[in-house]
């Protein structure tokens, strides 16, 4: 029995190392059509069984894919076709029987011009990795070669390359966490943090001052490094990908719907870097630093967490305070920022009725703002409850330790705890206790605003930064706050 065991083992490591995964893309515009070509080698397999997954890490909802692929085949090296069939929406099966060299070609529509989706025309691509590469085992090593159309010249990735237009990823994780953008683009000229390079690639950007933009990314980005410490990637790239609304982060890039434009009016420009900071923030809060839900992730039925108020919500946060420490907007400004969420939050029925925790289960069903339609709002959003939490957390912090501990603390014992010693992410519990032992006291109270829907009593905590608010959410300074008051303010604001 043992010996048997032993050998099916053996068989399995085989099967599982000796394979290459190697895919080609080509695009027609016309039709909107990426080509995916696929060669699996070195299978001694009688049937691959392939997947492609329902939702891409970073947007909560089903994209369901699968929906947009067409024209499946399966062949041999001879051009034989093999047999095969469609066993779920996204599954599809392949008889191999056993031949060592499999080869795959299928189409998906690139119709969605959206951050999440895949959209193709002459000019350029913009694919969602999830939506275009299907896999057998997400523990596979993986490499994708480009045909550009045309006279397209450049390729904007995460991804290692050695070569022009070849790009390796060590596991499908990986890949699905790396976006491509490819096409006609335009490079603003890159700047380096301890030694590390960053990069913005984008489609469509109108005329703006490039060298001044850039100068005050390199702040924003050394404004987020200087919480954590440390950089955890060899290179940054971020991707514009033309007019539109939202971004997604990934590991070690983010895909913006940006084209610089606005950029010469202030309000305008704060939101535009406050975006930019907010989802290059996320490489460590949700990327590294995260619920324990959110990795391994489930490609196939998606991956809820009740902690989606701290992955989202204190990125918001950290926005703001990343814009402030880079001397890029004013206390006021940081303080006007966070007032607007706390608007947005109070002035809507659904705080009545849902709590942080299940806006963050139910983001996958009611959407990532919450529900819109209706009669009652019964919906909130963490983007505006979650950045308030975490001002609260951070004034008590603060204040329980005469400013000598903050919620850069807990965002770096996670960092340090969870990523990096137990590489795996937080569960609720973990997340309360490391509060409350940088806080050195029971954080309880706090914590019922996060799993109830219990009115918030502001005062108290704001009273920490020597601010008060009035019946129409207005928050001022008092008149005569003491040297702790004082001390808190000027560090947040
Ligand atoms: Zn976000």
């Amino acid at each position: 029995m043992r010996k048997f065991l032993l050998c099916g083992l053996c068989f399995f490591a085989q099967q599982v190392y000796a394979q290459q995964w190697h895919f080609d893309l080509s695009f027609t515009p016309a039709t909107q059509t990426v080509h995916v070509h696929l060669q699996v080698s070195g299978n001694t397999a009688d049937s691959l069984p392939l997947k492609m997954p329902v939702w891409t890490p970073g947007y909560y909802q089903f994209m369901n894919y699968a929906n947009n692929v067409t024209q499946f085949k399966a062949s041999d090296q001879q051009g034989k076709s093999l047999a095969w069939k469609q066993t779920t929406p996204n599954s599809w099966c392949v008889q191999t029987t056993g031949i060592p060299l499999v080869i795959m070609d299928y189409d998906v529509k690139a119709n969605r011009d959206f951050v999440a989706g895949n959209y193709l025309d002459s000019l350029h691509a913009f694919l969602s990795p999830a939506g275009i590469f299907m896999h057998t085992k997400i523990q596979q090593p993986v490499s994708i070669s480009i045909h550009p159309y045309d006279n397209w010249k450049q390729v904007a990735t995460g991804m290692d390359s050695d070569s022009s237009y070849t790009y390796f990823a060590p596991d499908f994780d990986v890949l699905y966490d790396s976006p491509i953008l490819t096409g006609n683009l335009d490079t603003l000229p890159s700047f380096k943090v301890k030694g590390i390079p960053h990069y913005f690639t984008g489609y469509k950007m109108v005329d703006f001052d490039h060298v001044h933009f850039m100068h005050d990314l390199k702040k924003i980005v050394e404004s987020a490094v200087d919480i954590i410490g440390e950089i955890p990637y060899k290179h940054y790239t971020f991707m514009g990908i033309g007019p539109g609304r939202g971004g997604i982060e990934h590991l070690n890039t983010t895909a913006v719907s940006f084209t610089g434009e606005g950029l010469d009016n202030q309000e305008n420009r704060i939101r535009t870097y406050s975006f930019l900071a907010h989802e290059y923030f996320h490489h460590y809060n949700v990327k590294r630093i995260r619920p324990v839900e959110l990795g391994p992730f489930d490609y196939e039925n998606g991956s809820r967490t009740a902690q989606l108020w701290i992955s989202e919500g204190f990125t918001v946060y950290y926005e703001y305070l990343i814009l402030r420490r880079a001397g890029l907007t004013t206390g006021e400004e940081c303080l006007q920022q966070l007032r607007s969420n706390l608007l947005a939050y109070e002035t809507k029925p659904g705080r009545l009725y849902q709590s942080l925790t299940q806006a963050s289960l139910d983001t996958w069903s009611d959407g990532p703002f919450g529900r819109t339609g209706d009669s009652i709002n019964k919906t909130i959003s963490y983007y505006d409850k979650g950045p308030i939490l975490a001002l609260l957390l951070d004034l008590k912090i603060r204040h329980e330790t005469g400013n000598r501990k903050s919620l850069d603390d807990v965002m770096r014992t996670l960092y340090q705890r969870y990523y990096k010693q137990l590489q795996r992410g937080f569960t609720e519990k973990e997340f309360q206790q490391v509060c409350e032992q940088t806080a050195g006291t029971s954080l309880s109270a706090l914590f019922e605003y996060v799993s109830t829907v219990k009115a918030v009593d502001y005062q108290s905590y704001f009273n920490y930064a020597g601010l008060v608010m009035d019946n129409h959410f207005e928050i001022k300074k008092i008149s005569n706050p003491d040297k702790l008051q004082t001390a808190i303010y000027k560090s947040i604001f």
